[in-house]
Formats: structure tokens, C-alpha cells, sequence
């Protein structure tokens, strides 16, 4: 376990390149409150000291809307669908990918990935089915 005080420029870019390792973490509280970078402080309790802990390796999507237009950033991307997914106590959201849009539903379980846009080619967060 890493104390992330040690990393004053730690945050989501960080993040990004930690799950595209497959080394995703998340923030864990003294109180045991799950959060996702960037943070320095719990957002449930206020406590710091948070630390890195793996996330499962696993999550469940909790809910997702498919989008048909997208906005100029993910144009090509169209149709996808975007999910909000739960590993452990905290919630995620990324593009589901690997399975056709009107195939995701809530319960589904998944792996958290990092994937290249088809717009842009920038990072973003993708689930796949598990
Ligand atoms: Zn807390």
C-alpha cells in the first residue's frame, strides 16, 4: 500500500495509466470509505490519509444509457453505451465495449480497462463483460 501524500501530482491521468496496466486502484479512508483519485481527502467523512488500495476485479453495472449521437468528442464511437459500474464500494463510469449496446444490462459483470477512443484515440475508460 502507497500513501499518495508521497505523490502530490497524483490524479486521474495517473489513474488512467494504472488501470491501462492493470494495476487499478482506489482510494481507501481510515474509516474504509472507497473514493477514486483524484482526492486528497474522503468525500464521505472528510478524513485523510487515504490509501491505495486494488480495486476488485470485478464490477457490476449498476445502471447505463446507450448513446446514439454522440458529441463531437466520441462521434465515431457511435452507437455505445456508458455505464456506471460498482467494484467494491465504488462507482465507475466508462464506455462499455466487446458487447453490442442493446446487449448491456444492469447486473452485468465486468472488468474495468483503459481503451483508446475511436474518435480521438485519447484514453478512456471501458468495461468489458467478464
Ligand atoms: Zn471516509
Amino acid at each position: 500500500m502507497t500513501d499518495p501524500s508521497e505523490y502530490p501530482n497524483q490524479g486521474y491521468d495517473e489513474w488512467i495509466d494504472a488501470i491501462a496496466a492493470g494495476e487499478g486502484y482506489h482510494l481507501v479512508c481510515p474509516e474504509g470509505h472507497g473514493s477514486l483519485p483524484p482526492r486528497r481527502i474522503c468525500p464521505e467523512c472528510g478524513a485523510g490519509g487515504l490509501a491505495e488500495e486494488p480495486l476488485p476485479a470485478s464490477g457490476e453495472i449498476e445502471t447505463y444509457s446507450v448513446t446514439h449521437v454522440a458529441s463531437p468528442r466520441f462521434e465515431d464511437d457511435a452507437p455505445y453505451a456508458i455505464a456506471i459500474a460498482t467494484f467494491g464500494d465504488v462507482a465507475i463510469t466508462g464506455q462499455v465495449r466487446d458487447v453490442s449496446p442493446e446487449n448491456v444490462d444492469a447486473g452485468m459483470v465486468v472488468t474495468v480497462d483503459v481503451d483508446e477512443s475511436a474518435t480521438d484515440d485519447e484514453p478512456v475508460v471501458v468495461f468489458r463483460p467478464r
